[in-house]
């Protein structure tokens, strides 16, 4: 039988300072590693069956893992062509604080519709500042001038799923050629749709691996970690704002509300559809 592509793609690096989980893998050459984003974009991958019960044995295993342990399993699996996407939430804040202890350069990236608060694309400086780590900023093709142009005006007013679609779902899937993995800070109990992410597994959509470090986390273990180690978060949280997105989508929430009521208030929408399967 064949060694899963996942198995084959073990790099030599310096053990992670916290221990972490080991799975078995095979004894192989390690693979020869290419710069991400080729000029001409390869073929979509095709996930073998080996390769998704790779997966899906490492995500059993790791639903007893901690983040960092999470973390660290996929950065000796995946980097250098590991990415993270992030909001610039508490959990991706969280994780960055991680990564930055556990493999620093690992790729960092935000979606920047150009409808993100000023106060978000603040706190990219304020991790860089902290960590050295600058989130890159990956934009749509038109700018919002442009888009709203075309549309007539904007169209997060008549059709988010579009809007979303057009500056979220299609940047990451430029974003995503040429890399082998990304991590989420997606967590279990944030939504329906989320509560059945594996901590890994194939992410169809955008033919990558998906890694969800903070998938079994709750919202009080995030904001646990960001306390005790004073990570930088964004100050709109400390308004009201539980979960925050871009500012024509995103609303403060009552007393009582769902932390993802404010997003998309008064659609039936609840998702980006960054982390939906369709
Ligand atoms: Fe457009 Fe709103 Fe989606 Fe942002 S969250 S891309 S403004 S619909």
């Amino acid at each position: 039988m064949s060694t899963p592509a996942a198995a084959r793609r073990v790099t030599a690096l310096p053990a992670p300072g916290p221990t972490y989980l080991k799975l078995h893998v095979p004894e192989m050459p390690a693979a020869e590693i290419a710069e991400p984003a080729p000029s001409s974009p390869p073929a979509p991958k095709v996930f073998s069956p080996e390769e998704v019960a790779f997966l899906a044995e490492a995500s059993q295993k790791l639903e007893t893992a901690s983040p960092r342990e999470i973390i660290a399993w996929a950065v000796e699996h995946y980097f250098p062509k590991l990415t993270m996407a992030t909001a610039f939430g508490p959990e991706g804040c969280a994780i960055i604080h991680m990564l930055a202890e556990i493999e620093p350069r690992v790729h960092v990236f935000n979606l920047d519709t150009g409808y993100q608060f000023p106060q978000t694309l603040e706190l990219r400086d304020r991790i860089a500042e902290r960590y050295g780590v600058l989130v890159e900023l990956k934009q749509p093709e038109l700018t919002v001038v442009e888009y709203e142009a075309k549309h007539g005006g904007p169209l997060y007013k008549t059709n988010p799923d579009q809007c979303c679609f057009d500056r979220k779902v299609t940047v990451l899937k430029q974003a995503a050629v040429g890399w082998d993995a990304w991590m989420t800070a997606i967590r279990r109990d944030q939504s329906p749709d989320r509560a059945n992410a594996p901590i890994v597994g194939v992410d169809k959509k955008f033919n990558l691996v998906k890694v969800n470090p903070l998938a079994n986390w709750t919202k009080q273990d995030v904001w646990k970690l960001i306390s005790d180690h004073d990570v930088p978060y964004n100050p709109l949280h400390d308004q009201g704002y539980p979960s925050i997105g871009c500012w024509p989508c995103t609303r403060a929430v009552m007393f009582g509300e769902d932390e993802r009521a404010g997003r998309w208030s008064g659609f039936q929408k609840t998702e980006c559809g960054l982390h939906t399967k369709d």
